[in-house]
C-alpha cells in the first residue's frame, strides 16, 4: 500500500501558490485506505479514532463509506453530531468519561462504552442506563511504537468481575476491547490477544454471560516508519484468520487510527536559516515540535524528509522556529546541501501531527488544504496555460 506523495512539480506549483508550511491531504487516500482495511479484514466493523487526525473532510469521507468512530470527549461526539454521524456509530472509548462527554452521549445517542475500572460503573449506569459496556484489558507488547497499556486496561483477570458489576447496575455486558499499542509492528501481539480474550469469552459463558461483541483496538501499522517496512496487509489477513477460527460469532470491533490517515498527508516546510554546531549543518525549517512536528514529542515519530535536490549527502539536523531548544524535529539526516528558501516535503504526515500542533511564540497551525480541490485547480491553470 504506498502513501500519497506529491511530485517535485506538483509541490513546486503549491508552493507558487501558499507560503509554507503547509499540509495537503489526499482524501482518495483515506478511502484507500479504508478499503484495504475492510478488504483484509471483512469480519471487522472499523470505528475511526478521530484523535489521529480529526479533518472534517476526513471525517466525512469515512462516514460516506460507511465507518463507524471512536471518540473520546465530548468535543468529538459534538464534532461528529454535527457532521452528521449518528450516535449508534460512535463508540465512547474513553476508559474515564467526563460529565460533559456522558451527557454528549446521552444527547446525541452514543450506547456504547468502554471502561476498565469498577469506579466508571455507576457513572455509566447513571448517565446511559442499559447501554452497552466492554471492559479493556491490559496487554503486553514490546512491539509497538507507543504503549498504550502503561496508562489503560485492566488485568485480565479483572474483567469479568466488571462485567458482572456492570450487569448488576443495569448495563449491558457486551464484550471485551483491547489495544495492542501504536504503529504495532506484528500481528503477534494481536493473535496473542485473541487466545487471551477466547478463554474470557469461554469463562463468561460458563458463568452465564453470553458476550457478543470484540473490539481488537487500534494499532495496524503504516507501512514505513523510521526506515522499517511493515506488511499490513498480512497483519491483518493473519488476524482476520484468527478471529474467523477463534471468534466465527462474535461481533469484531477495531479502532484504526493511524492506518486510515497516517498515510495521506504531506507537510510542505522551508529552510528558514542555517547554521553550523559540532561539524554538522544544522537547518532552521518553518515548522517545528509545537507545530504539525508535534509527533516527534507525542507520538515518538521520526519523520522522513525528501528534498528532490541532487548532490552528495552528509548528515544535517532540522530544528523548528521557535525559540524553545527542545525544539529539535531531526538529528542526522542525510541530505543535500540545502539552502534558505528550499521546500521539503514530509510524507506520511497524517496521523498525530495537526491534532497534537499549537501555536507556542505565535507561530500559526500550518494550513490544510486538499488534494483533490488543489489537483483540480492546478489541471485548469496547466490547461490555460496550453490554450494561451
Ligand atoms: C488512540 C486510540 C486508538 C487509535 O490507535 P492507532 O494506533 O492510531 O490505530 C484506538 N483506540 C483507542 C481507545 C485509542 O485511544
Amino acid at each position: 500500500m504506498e502513501s500519497f506523495r506529491l511530485t517535485e512539480q506538483e509541490m513546486q506549483a503549491l508552493c507558487q501558490k501558499y507560503p509554507t508550511p503547509f499540509v495537503v491531504i489526499s482524501l482518495e487516500q483515506v478511502a484507500r485506505n479504508y478499503d484495504m482495511l475492510r478488504c483484509n479484514m471483512p469480519r471487522v466493523r472499523p470505528f475511526y479514532a478521530m484523535k489521529a487526525n480529526p479533518s472534517p473532510r476526513i471525517i466525512e469521507t469515512l462516514a460516506a463509506r460507511g465507518a463507524s468512530f471512536d471518540t473520546a470527549s465530548a468535543g468529538e461526539i459534538e464534532q461528529l453530531a454535527r457532521l452528521g454521524v449518528p450516535g449508534e456509530r460512535m463508540i465512547y472509548a474513553n476508559p474515564v468519561k467526563t460529565a460533559a462527554g456522558l451527557a454528549a452521549a446521552a444527547q446525541f445517542g452514543v450506547r456504547s462504552f468502554t471502561f476498565d475500572d469498577i469506579s466508571e460503573v455507576p457513572k455509566m449506569a447513571a448517565a446511559a442506563p442499559g447501554a452497552s459496556v466492554l471492559v479493556r484489558i491490559r496487554l503486553q507488547n514490546a512491539r509497538a511504537l507507543v504503549d498504550l497499556n502503561a496508562k489503560f486496561g485492566c488485568e485480565a483477570e479483572q474483567a469479568i468481575p466488571l462485567l458482572k458489576a456492570a450487569r448488576a447496575a443495569g448495563l449491558h455486558p457486551a464484550g471485551i476491547a483491547f489495544h495492542v499499542g501504536s504503529q504495532s509492528l506484528s500481528a503477534k501481539a494481536y493473535t496473542e490477544a485473541l487466545q487471551l480474550v477466547r478463554r474470557l469469552f469461554d469463562e463468561a459463558q460458563g458463568q452465564g454471560m453470553a458476550l457478543t461483541t470484540l473490539d481488537i483496538g487500534g494499532g495496524f501499522p503504516i507501512p514505513r516508519a523510521g526506515g522499517r517496512a511493515v506488511d499490513a496487509a498480512a497483519m491483518m489477513q493473519t488476524v482476520e484468520r484468527q478471529i474467523e477460527r477463534l471468534f466465527p460469532e462474535t461481533d469484531i470491533w477495531a479502532e484504526p487510527g493511524r492506518f486510515l490517515c497516517g498515510t495521506a498527508v504531506n507537510l510542505v516546510t522551508s529552510v528558514i536559516g542555517e547554521k553550523k554546531r559540532g561539524g554538522q549543518i544544522w537547518y532552521a525549517l518553518d515548522e517545528g515540535l509545537y507545530g504539525t512536528f508535534s509527533g516527534v514529542i507525542f507520538d515518538h515519530w521520526s519523520f522522513e524528509f525528501e528534498s528532490f535536490k541532487p548532490g552528495r549527502r552528509r548528515r544535517v539536523t532540522f530544528v523548528g522556529p521557535s525559540c524553545d531548544s527542545i525544539d529539535f524535529v531531526r538529528r542526522d539526516v542525510l541530505m543535500p546541501r540545502l539552502t534558505i528558501g528550499d521546500h521539503l516535503l514530509v510524507p506520511d504526515c497524517g496521523a498525530y501531527t495537526s491534532a497534537s500542533a499549537t501555536t507556542f511564540n505565535g507561530f500559526p497551525l500550518a494550513p490544510v488544504f486538499y488534494w483533490e480541490d488543489e489537483q483540480a485547480a492546478l489541471t485548469a491553470l496547466s490547461y490555460k496555460a496550453a490554450i494561451a
